[in-house]
């Protein structure tokens, strides 16, 4: 009796011993990932300098010809490093280098077939994706990948900075999903969504603090944003699923079945060997390893050669406030002469000008915006068949025939940008239409925004027309409703550290008017300072920057706040730069305020806003920044913003400055 005990004891030690673990660390050593293959589950976890940040949590997919998600031992490890030296312009920043170390490890499941995870870790980030071989056993050469169970499971106390998935289409004309969701701050992880379909990428969160917690939730241990990149046409679009406590945590999840009103797969198409997607993880002690990541890029390489040298810039835009009445002739050449008084580079029609203002017009207007030095971008619907927005131009987009025809009138034309919109979510038949358009207007030399559409993972390196995606609840909604417009200031102070962390934002503009109207008198009023606005075109990173300014900002300055722009604000709005050469991240909370320093060549700028109903104290050391200047709200003695200034930067010998950024207001030193 007493031997078999023993035998079945040491049965039991072999049998737990069997499982294998891989590790990799860092580069600086202090971000190391675990990898197991303990009770046949292949799984991962995270320490950043020995706490744990992202728990055991679960890696591994399904697949027509095999499952890779249980009965799965490793097989093999390799490690290796790799480094990376490149230049980018629609980004955070210009000249990138990354150094990491590369782990690749092998499982084999139960039939012996093949999975590997490769992974590649920063000294702030991490990557991975499956690599999957062709089978020897009947040797299929082709798969499709139908679920993965990859979760992130975070420690107990986490809070989350989240944007629902919703479902498929709802909303205006069905258009959605379009990550144009509200986002919550500081929410517990075991809350359903909000339409119980998960969240969008990227997602934020916020770690518990990891001693003496005061019970205070702005006290974080740390912080994690996990997001994708590398998605192709070869691939679908993924986000994070609703919370499972004590078990999965979130798992990735594909596009819902009835996207692309409910035409085509959920899961992916590959040949074989493929490879699928990167997952990402950003992880830091503050939030400046957050705002600075570039590893949605690092791990990315450029799909084709620019045809020419692409350069974003400013642009105005009609149809903010004056909406589709603004689609004719008439007003559009006051928007040009606006975006030529300002020195802007860009001016973009909106929806309906093939009608409005008919194809003969538009090359006449197109042809008086260069003669003013300013270029056209043009509106388009994405579709024709998988949602019910009306605005034309229809049905080009999304043919290759229609579209290449179309394209070539637009360079021919002169015009430089298109801005297409109400795609039809994150299925791969969606990918590979973003794909097609940006690999053909690039043949045309136009560049491509996105709007009504999915987030960029890694396009601003893999297609280097594209310059930028709405994928926000932006400034069109601050238009459309009040309430919008109370959420602007949490909504800004947010995206610095969320979905403006991981691919350009196009936000829709720096508003200037005092109400939304083209009276600039009647409708709802914006709840933000002047100083607030002109911040956010510093704050929001997108290499083609809406300056929403109206012509009646130019009218003469009658004191207050509700006539014409003061000379300075004009003058300051010319200078701002739509292209970063570094990005620095100083000071903020998500969804409360936020302090960035943005170079442009050797000019740097750092920009605060404040989301709070108090005024916010600052104490920033600046003497790194050649800053002199201070644009800043200024108030009468109950408080009340009455205007902004221009002051001389006065700091003390060791360069710092205290400054009081006003509710809903901003600053900028320059
Ligand atoms: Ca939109």
């Amino acid at each position: 009796m007493k031997k078999q005990l023993l035998l079945s004891f040491l049965l039991f030690l072999s049998l737990s011993m069997a499982a294998k673990e891989a590790r990799i660390a860092s580069p600086n050593g202090k971000l190391v990932v675990t990898v197991s293959d303990n009770d046949g589950y292949a799984t991962y976890s995270v320490t950043l300098n020995g706490q744990l940040v992202v728990m055991p949590s679960r890696l591994g997919f399904k697949a027509d010809f095999g499952d890779f998600s249980q009965g799965l031992a490793i097989t093999k490890e390799q490690a290796g490093t790799c480094s990376g030296d490149y230049r980018m312009w629609q980004v955070k920043q210009s000249n990138i280098s990354f150094n990491a170390n590369t782990l690749t490890v092998g499982f084999e499941n139960g039939k012996n077939q093949q999975m590997e995870v490769d992974f590649i870790v920063e000294d702030n980030d991490l990557a991975f994706r499956y690599l999957i071989p062709r089978p020897k056993a009947d040797n299929p050469k082709c798969a499709v990948i139908t679920e993965e169970v990859t979760s992130f499971c975070l420690p107990d106390g986490t809070t989350t900075f989240l944007c629902p998935q919703i479902d498929p289409m709802k909303g205006w004309e069905r258009t959605k999903p379009s990550y144009e969701e509200g986002y919550r701050a500081d929410a517990p992880m075991n809350v359903r969504s909000a339409y119980g379909q998960g969240y969008t990428f990227p997602c934020l969160f916020g770690l518990p603090p990891t001693s003496s917690p005061k019970g205070n939730s702005t006290e974080h241990g740390g912080w994690v944003l996990i997001s994708e990149t590398g998605v192709a046409g070869y691939y679908c679009g993924s986000h994070l699923s609703d919370y499972a406590q004590y078990s999965t945590g979130y798992t990735i999840a594909y596009p819902q079945q009835g996207e692309n009103n409910g035409f085509g797969s959920t899961g992916a198409q590959i040949g074989l060997p493929g490879a699928t997607p990167w997952r990402t993880i950003t992880v830091g002690e503050t939030l400046k390893p957050i705002v600075e990541t570039t590893i949605v890029y690092d791990v990315v390489l450029p799909l084709y050669e620019p045809s020419e040298e692409y350069k974003g810039g400013r642009y105005t835009w009609s149809w903010l406030i004056w909406q589709d009445n603004s689609i004719n002739y008439d007003d559009q050449v006051k928007f040009i002469d606006l975006a030529a008084a300002m020195g802007y580079e860009l001016c973009l029609v909106d929806n309906w000008w093939d009608e409005r203002i008919g194809r003969d017009r538009i090359s006449q207007l197109s042809a008086y915006a260069q003669k003013k030095g300013v270029s056209l971008m043009l509106w388009y619907n994405s579709n024709g068949a998988w949602n019910d927005a009306p605005q034309t131009p229809r049905n080009i987009m999304h043919n290759s025939i229609a579209r290449d025809r179309e394209m070539a009138w637009l360079q021919r034309i002169g015009v430089k940008g298109i801005k297409v919109d109400f795609f039809a979510g994150d299925k791969q038949e969606t990918m590979r239409l973003y794909e097609d358009i940006l690999y053909d207007a690039n043949r045309y030399g136009i560049q491509c925004i996105f709007h009504g559409c999915t987030i960029p993972r890694g396009w601003e390196r893999m297609y280097p027309n594209y310059v930028a995606s709405e994928a926000v609840l932006a400034s069109e909604n601050v238009f459309f409703s009040e309430h919008a417009a109370i959420q602007e200031p949490f909504e800004l102070t947010l995206h610095p550290f969320c979905r403006n962390a991981v691919g350009t934002m196009d936000w829709g503009g720096v508003i200037m008017n005092r109400y939304l109207s083209p009276d600039n008198k009647s409708r709802h009023s914006r709840k933000t300072t002047d100083v607030f606005e002109i911040a956010t075109a510093f704050t929001n990173q997108t290499a083609v920057q809406c300056i929403a300014i109206q012509p009646n900002n130019l009218l003469p300055h009658t004191g207050g706040v509700d006539g014409g722009l003061p000379q300075h604000e004009l003058d300051f709005l010319k200078t701002i730069p739509a292209t970063w050469d570094e990005t620095r991240f100083i000071d903020g909370y998500p969804g409360k305020y936020v302090v960035l320093a943005r170079r442009h060549a050797g000019q740097w700028y750092i920009a605060a806003l404040n989301a709070q109903q108090e005024p916010l104290n600052l104490t920033l050391n600046i003497s790194e920044y050649n800053v002199k200047n201070l644009l800043v709200d200024v108030t009468d003695k109950k408080g009340v913003v009455t205007g902004s200034a221009v002051l001389p930067l006065k700091t003390d010998k060791k360069g710092i400055i205290k400054l009081v950024i006003q509710p809903c207001g901003g600053a900028v030193l320059y």
